[in-house]
């Protein structure tokens, strides 16, 4: 009873200000009788049906099923809401921004038969707008996350491009706003195919571990994670992309995890030294099975294990090396013994080998 006397006061009270039927609802808690020109916000809540249509021509072409409606309103709709609530001394009301999303977001819900959702909506629309309440509508999609394995079957293909030399990266004219020098390496390949099917701008890759460019990757192939920023399309289930003797197959993930998962890589090596081998030398080599290779990174003394080796001879002072280690061994130099390494190939033979090429047989995530 007394809620509806207070009520009822207020509403006699509100009558001071030339409210819209929506404004006036919001502190009232009753139903306005007419419409018309508004105090606080001018027209901005009577423009609903237009600014949903809006919308819906901004969405149109993402697909998404949530989404989340954001708006920045000139602070002098706030400034008139506030002055008249702390005259009447109303508290407590919804305010005009969440009125006005909230129906905005009812709307687009019945409209593209979507839901709101507040924690991770597949696209945010957010709404601009000014003193003359012209409203600006902008969507953005939230970055979509994929894990992939490339497998590289001809040699001369880098796995990274180089960033445009215009623009260093950042996107202009003349890379067309890749921020890539071009679309030759196993990134330019599968950012170019994402793009394509999502939509979306030039994605980031993580790769899980690296090769030479003149290295063959395969196998099941090299796993890696790419997040594409702003896709239009979002359900790609499983796709493949090729070019340029790379194969890639991605899938969408939930998200990329924090840290990188540790691996083990199959690496045929092929080498050469500087003098000629005999049957004991590759006796020495399979003997590395089980090895940890100690090495200097950063000042911290890294170590690596090498699960198995099989050594071979081929001809004359060359030989292959195929062998399961840690993630992250760098090849050339466990060869060469050039960096602090050991135990290392060259020392292990005591004479000066140089690694000729390697290849990727396989990675296996752990
Ligand atoms: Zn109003
Ligand atoms: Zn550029």
């Amino acid at each position: 009873m007394a809620a509806a006397i207070l009520a009822d006061a207020r509403a006699i009270l509100l009558k001071q200000y030339k409210l819209c039927k929506r404004c006036f609802e919001r502190h009232a808690g009753g139903r306005a009788r007419q419409d018309g020109q508004c105090y606080i916000c001018r027209g901005l809540m009577g423009n609903l049906d237009s600014t949903a249509d809006k919308i819906i021509d901004a969405v149109r072409g993402y697909e998404f099923e949530t989404f989340l409606i954001g708006a920045t309103l000139p602070t002098q709709i706030y400034e008139r809401e506030d002055t008249m609530r702390a005259r009447l001394k109303i508290r407590g009301r919804e305010s005009v921004k969440s009125q006005l999303t909230r129906e905005l977001g009812t709307r687009l819900a019945r409209l593209a038969r979507k839901k709101v959702e507040y924690t991770k909506p597949d696209i945010t629309v957010s709404l601009a707008i000014d003193k003359e309440n012209n409203v600006d509508v902008a969507v953005r999609s939230r970055p979509l996350a994929l894990f992939g394995r490339y497998v590289k079957k001809s040699r001369g293909v880098p796995q990274k491009q180089d960033r445009c030399p215009s623009c260093e990266g950042r996107g202009c004219d003349s890379c067309n706003y890749s921020g890539l020098s071009g679309y030759g390496s196993v990134e330019g390949v599968v950012a170019k195919g994402l793009v394509e099917m999502t939509g979306g701008q030039v994605p980031k890759f993580s790769w899980i571990g690296s090769e030479d460019q003149s290295s063959l990757v395969l196998g099941r192939g090299r796993p890696f994670y790419a997040r594409v920023f702003n896709p239009r399309k979002r359900k790609l289930k499983k796709s493949r992309i090729s070019g340029n003797g790379v194969t890639a197959t991605l899938s969408v993930i939930e998200d990329e995890p924090d840290l990188q998962p540790r691996f083990k890589v199959k690496t045929k090596i092929h080498a050469k030294c500087e003098r000629a081998l005999a049957r004991e030398d590759m006796k020495k080599l399979n003997s590395l099975a089980g090895a940890e290779v100690r090495f200097e990174n950063r000042n911290k003394t890294a170590s690596k294990k090498i699960h198995s080796a099989r050594a071979r001879r081929l001809h004359g002072i060359q030989f292959a090396l195929t062998m399961v280690a840690d993630g992250g061994l760098m090849i050339k130099q466990f060869v060469g013994g050039e960096e602090y390494m050991k135990p290392n190939v060259s020392e292990i033979l005591g004479s000066k080998c140089e690694c000729v090429m390697f290849d990727i047989l396989g990675v296996e995530l752990q």
